[in-house]
């Protein structure tokens, strides 16, 4: 029996959240084409057993979770992670011992969520190869790097001075201190803490990444230098691990309406599945994106404007309004709507799978991020890919939304962006072809995966 036969089980490791669930899974799938067995392990308020249907062939296991999920809204993501890291450990390494009694010692390698650091320790104790798996950008990898070896206390009174607000990271060019991603997530000291328990590699032997050389070339050169182990940029894992599918129930209807709008005339307006808007700005949305006069396509996700229960709960000028100039659903093919002739642009968080979606059907951004790991992706965006640009400030207006969907839409200026867009997005096909850098990553790292 060759070693391949003998240890063929890669145990995968999400974050409960979608965004992270959805490439993880991905992964699972680009493995499991490549004869690899897929054991998933996840916490109770995971979403991802509900849609297993999705997933032929994978097995399931659930830990038990000492936090539940009002513990998310009570503590906040960042302390969320660092109490679930503490809480999950024990259970991991019970699971772990069970599947080896069960199945026999065919675990090849624990894939972990760069988040889900808790593994480690069950890693070390088992004897078993681990690769870390980062869902977001290379850069927003280097950016935690850098933020773990910081102080705390030191760094919030040194980005007092504009001066060192401005100062290039590490000769790390564009990156500038006041783009290290840290606003909107909490303390800065349990941030921090974050970002040196994820830059622990423990005794990973790899880390995965959902990027692709072209988009982020220094980053992973910077991460390869720094971290001492390989890195794998096998993504954007929508098109590596084909075809791709929603943990979610999509609603289809959009994709009717759009076949009757013209080509790239619509711009798509989605903040992912995270992100909570405020009543005032979303409003403020609605204005200018009638106004604009073109036709568009936005999500409302339940839930992310407090008290909003569908377009009926706007006042009844806005919902009429909104309802003929444009088309509202809770939940959109994004891949799908992305990649249709009619969409032109995209309104967008600048969530990473969000961004590498659009790269991948070449349409240009406007960016209004939340928080930190965003605004960064959104400054990549603008200012080194040139295939958008940010809607910035506290708070948005009517006009302010209005000019920037001209700008995308309509202006010259957004041709360009336009066309930078449509290189990078055959510059990503290119990747995940015979020969292509992701391509070629992702069988390296299999090579790996059978030789653990
Ligand atoms: N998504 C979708 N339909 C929607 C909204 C979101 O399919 O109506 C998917 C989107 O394609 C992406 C993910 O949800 O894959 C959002 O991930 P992202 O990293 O952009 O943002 P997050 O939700 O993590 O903030």
């Amino acid at each position: 029996m060759d070693q391949m036969e003998a240890k063929r089980r890669i145990v995968l490791v999400p974050i409960p959240a979608q965004g992270h669930v959805t490439p993880m899974l991905q992964l699972g799938k680009a493995l499991q084409s490549k004869g690899f067995s897929i054991t998933v392990v996840e916490g109770h308020f995971n979403q991802v057993r509900s849609s297993s249907q999705h997933f032929p062939g994978f097995h399931f296991v659930t830990i038990k979770e000492s936090l539940s999920e009002s513990e998310l809204q009570r503590l906040g993501g960042i302390e969320f992670m660092i109490n679930l890291n503490k809480t999950s450990e024990t259970s991991f390494k019970d699971c772990i011992a069970q599947l080896l009694l069960q199945q026999g010692s065919d675990i090849a390698c624990i894939i972990y969520d760069e988040f889900m650091y808790f593994c480690g320790a069950a890693a070390k104790e088992f004897n078993l190869p681990s690769v870390i798996f980062s869902t977001e950008s290379a850069t927003n990898y280097v950016s935690r790097y850098v933020l773990s070896k910081l102080n705390a206390d030191k760094f919030s009174i040194d980005m007092e001075d504009p001066e060192m607000q401005e100062q290039v990271v590490e000769d790390f060019s564009p990156l500038r201190y006041k783009d290290l991603p840290t606003s909107g997530l909490g303390p800065l000291e349990d941030l921090f803490e974050l970002c040196r328990e994820v830059s622990n590699k423990r005794t990973a032997c790899a880390a995965i990444i959902n990027t692709v050389s072209c988009l982020e070339s220094s980053s992973l050169s910077w991460l390869e230098q720094e971290i001492e182990i390989p890195m794998y940029p096998i993504g954007p894992l929508h098109m590596t691990a084909s075809p791709p599918s929603s943990l979610l129930e999509d609603d289809r209807s959009c994709i009717e309406w759009l076949n009757k709008q013209k080509p790239k005339s619509v711009i798509y307006v989605s903040v992912g599945t995270v992100v909570q808007m405020e009543t005032k700005e979303v409003l403020e949305i609605a204005w200018g994106l009638c106004n604009s006069n073109q036709p568009f396509l936005w999500v409302i996700r339940p839930g992310s404007i407090p008290g909003f229960n569908g377009i009926k709960s706007f006042p009844q000028e806005v919902s009429k309004m909104v309802s003929d100039r444009g088309y509202v659903l809770k939940r959109a093919p994004q891949i799908e709507v992305l990649g249709h002739p009619a969409v032109g642009g995209f309104w967008s968080h600048c969530g990473w799978n969000s961004i590498l979606e659009s790269i991948a059907e070449g349409v240009p951004m406007i960016c209004r991020p939340f928080h930190g790991e965003q605004k960064l992706n959104a400054m990549y965006v603008e200012s080194v890919w040139r295939i958008g640009f940010q809607v910035e400030g506290s708070k948005v207006d009517r006009e302010e939304v209005e000019r920037a969907v001209k700008r995308l839409m309509v202006d010259e200026e957004g041709a360009g962006m336009e066309e930078r867009a449509l290189v990078l997005k055959e510059k990503l096909k290119a990747s995940v072809k015979s020969g292509g850098t992701s391509y070629n990553a992702l069988d390296e790292l299999v090579k790996s995966l059978k030789t653990m």
